[in-house]
Parts: structure tokens; C-alpha cells; sequence
């Protein structure tokens, strides 16, 4: 067996023994004779998936009663959407603008309403967090929304802005089940599954249940918060295998100690990573320090010819995706949950070889 250390932004790596584990049920899930794909997600096996899923998610998330859990489609981008369709009771909402991700998502809300931009760091190329107070929200928005890992730039919040009473939306996409979260914190919390979660075609909703039954009339029925959650989901068929291997993926988290221990491990891959760059003196980490992600690490040598060079001969050594988002360049490192420890430490010995062997170059040049 050969497997690569993936260093993809998503879909990304999974952890192996769930990957195993779900080749040894694919063709006879729990005795039912059949695949996981194959049978209706009405039947007995597929409840319990499904419930052992939400009640796992709970678990490892430590969400309140009065929170629901929705397993849906369409991706993080349809939350872009479904967010101002539900939650714009008045018409206006506030944005904060920390990346690409949250600049489409209050492009697309400026369908539906008036948005207000509260915050940007598209001044110095998004490598940092606006610092968001009370001060900056509007007090008739109807939500303030924040992007809190910035997976193009690497950057993340060091903090939860305090909103008052205005509800807290957050795409956590490549963030959420890193590290323990304060839910009661946010209104709402969305996340596309193939981050951190599972595969491409789930996307998790986490909302606080005096914010659902607002729905614009003309709001789509599949993305009505309502529906979903009146229907627990299954208004329409789920994304059936995506839950499945989710559901293997919050075991996983469980039987290793949960977020806490995650974090730690996180922390630790990460902080690594991060020393090596600040002491090289080839490679440069792109992210101001004390908005640094964990999840994702940006850096560049400063040639592109050079960023190049490493990304080809980096993948050619197994370590693979390391290019850099087409929007920015230099390379990232997308060093999620399933991401060993050892595939980090493997490709610090790389970098320092490939810095050994081009820093003679950049002189000469
Ligand atoms: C990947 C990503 C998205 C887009 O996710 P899709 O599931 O592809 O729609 C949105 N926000 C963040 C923060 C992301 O990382």
C-alpha cells in the first residue's frame, strides 16, 4: 500500500483506519446484506448512522439542547445563500471580509438585503483578522457574519467577536473539530464536510433554534432551516455515504480523546511548522504570527520560479497539493485532524534539504 501525505485544501486527507474501516462494511453494512449507498435512509441501519452521527457530533462539539444539527447538501457555498434567506429578518446584516470565502459570501447576500462591511483586511492581502468591537455592529443587523479560518490565506480569529445580541454567523468549513469551541457563542455555524469532517457533499448546519422559522417566503425549499430541521434532515434524501464516513470521523475524534486532545495535537504540528519557517531562510510564512491558522500554513520563498521548483519536486517526493491557492501563489500546507504528525516532521526534513540545495542558487542569482 502507498499512501501520500495529502496537504490538499479539500477535499483532504482522511484518517486511514476510518478509510479502513469502511472498505471492510462497504459491501455488508452491519449485516444488512448491502452497502451503505445501497439502502434506503429510512430504514433501521441508516437511522442508527445517522443518529450515532448527530448525537457523536453533539458530544465532541458539547452543543446545547436548544441548538439543532442539520446534515445537508450544497456545500459551504450554499450557505452563502441560505444564511440572509433565513436570518434577514429586517433586510441588513453586517460582513466581515477576511478572505475570498467570506467576500462571496457577503456578495451573495447583497442579493437578498442591504450588507454592511464592518471589517476587511483586504488592505495588506488578508494576512490578518479585522479586530471586530462592539462599536463596529450595526445595532439593527440582523446577524453578523465572519469567515474564522481563512483557508486561501491561513489565517483564523484569535478571538470571538462579541456581538451582543445580534446573532454570531461563522463559516467554520476548515476549522470546525480542530480545537473546542464555544457554540454559545454563535447563532449559527456552518462547515462544508471535506475539510475536516468527511467527504465533499455533506455540509453541517449547527443553529440556535429561536433562529429558525424566519425564512424569507420565497426562500427555496431545501434550503429552509425550518423544513430541515422539522424533517431532521431528511426533508429529501441525505447525502447517505457522506454522513456514513462523518459518522466514522466523530468516533475517531472520540476514541482519541476528543477536541481537547486534538487541539493539542494540532497545536503541536502545527507550531512545528511554523518554527521551521520563521528560522529558514528560504521559505517565509505569509500570515501575520498572531493571526496564524492551524489548520492552514501559507508560505513562499519570494522567487516564483523557486515556489515552483519546490512544489514539483516536493509532490515528486510524496508530499503532495502543497501548491498554493491559483488566487495567491507560494504554497500551503492544509495540515487538518487526519494529517499524522509524522507527515509534517517528514516534510520539515524535506524543506531543510531543498533549502540546503537552493539557498547557494538565490545567491548566485
Ligand atoms: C472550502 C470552503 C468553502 C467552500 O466550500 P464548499 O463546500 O466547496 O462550498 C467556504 N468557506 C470556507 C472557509 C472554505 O474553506
Amino acid at each position: 500500500m502507498s499512501r501520500v501525505y495529502n496537504f490538499s485544501a479539500g477535499p483532504s486527507m482522511l484518517p486511514l483506519s476510518v478509510l479502513e474501516k469502511a472498505k471492510n462494511e462497504i459491501t455488508d453494512q452491519a449485516g444488512s446484506g448491502m452497502s451503505v449507498m445501497e439502502m434506503s435512509h429510512r430504514s433501521k441501519p441508516f437511522e442508527a448512522i445517522i443518529g450515532a452521527a448527530e448525537a457523536n457530533f453533539r458530544k465532541l462539539m458539547n452543543i446545547p439542547d436548544n441548538y439543532k444539527v442539520l446534515f445537508l447538501q450544497g456545500g459551504a457555498t450554499q450557505q452563502f445563500s441560505a444564511v440572509p434567506l433565513n436570518l434577514m429578518k429586517t433586510g441588513k446584516a453586517d460582513y466581515v471580509i477576511s478572505g475570498q470565502f467570506s467576500k462571496k459570501a457577503a456578495d451573495e447576500a447583497k442579493k437578498f438585503g442591504e450588507v454592511k462591511i464592518i471589517g476587511s483586511s483586504a488592505d495588506k492581502n488578508f494576512t490578518y483578522v479585522p479586530k471586530i468591537t462592539k462599536a463596529d455592529i450595526s445595532p439593527d443587523a440582523d446577524y453578523v457574519h465572519i469567515c474564522f479560518n481563512n483557508t486561501i490565506f491561513g489565517t483564523k480569529y484569535n478571538y470571538i467577536p462579541d456581538t451582543g445580541n445580534i446573532p454570531l454567523i461563522a463559516d467554520l468549513s476548515s476549522c470546525i473539530l480542530s480545537t473546542p469551541i464555544d457554540v454559545t457563542k454563535f447563532g449559527l455555524i456552518y462547515a462544508g464536510a471535506q475539510k475536516n469532517m468527511g467527504p465533499a457533499g455533506l455540509t453541517v448546519v449547527i443553529v440556535r433554534e429561536d433562529l429558525i422559522g424566519f425564512a424569507r417566503k420565497d426562500t427555496p425549499v431545501m434550503l429552509d432551516y425550518k423544513v430541515q430541521a422539522e424533517n431532521d434532515s431528511m426533508y429529501n434524501t441525505p447525502p447517505c455515504f457522506s454522513i456514513y464516513i462523518a459518522g466514522l470521523v466523530f468516533e475517531w475524534l472520540l476514541e482519541l480523546g476528543g477536541l481537547e486532545e486534538m487541539e493539542k495535537i494540532n497545536l503541536r504540528k502545527a507550531n512545528m511548522l511554523y518554527e521551521y519557517l520563521d528560522n529558514s531562510k528560504l521559505f517565509k510564512p505569509t500570515a501575520e504570527k498572531e493571526f496564524r491558522s492551524i489548520m492552514n500554513v501559507c508560505f513562499v520563498t519570494g522567487n516564483e520560479e523557486l515556489d515552483k521548483k519546490f512544489c514539483s519536486e516536493v509532490s515528486k517526493a510524496g508530499f503532495v497539493n502543497l501548491k498554493g491557492h491559483r488566487s495567491v501563489g507560494g504554497m500551503r500546507a492544509s495540515i487538518y485532524n487526519a494529517m499524522p504528525t509524522e507527515g509534517i516532521e517528514k516534510l520539515i526534513v524535506f524543506m531543510k534539504e531543498f533549502e540546503r540545495n537552493n539557498t547557494q542558487c538565490t545567491i548566485l542569482n
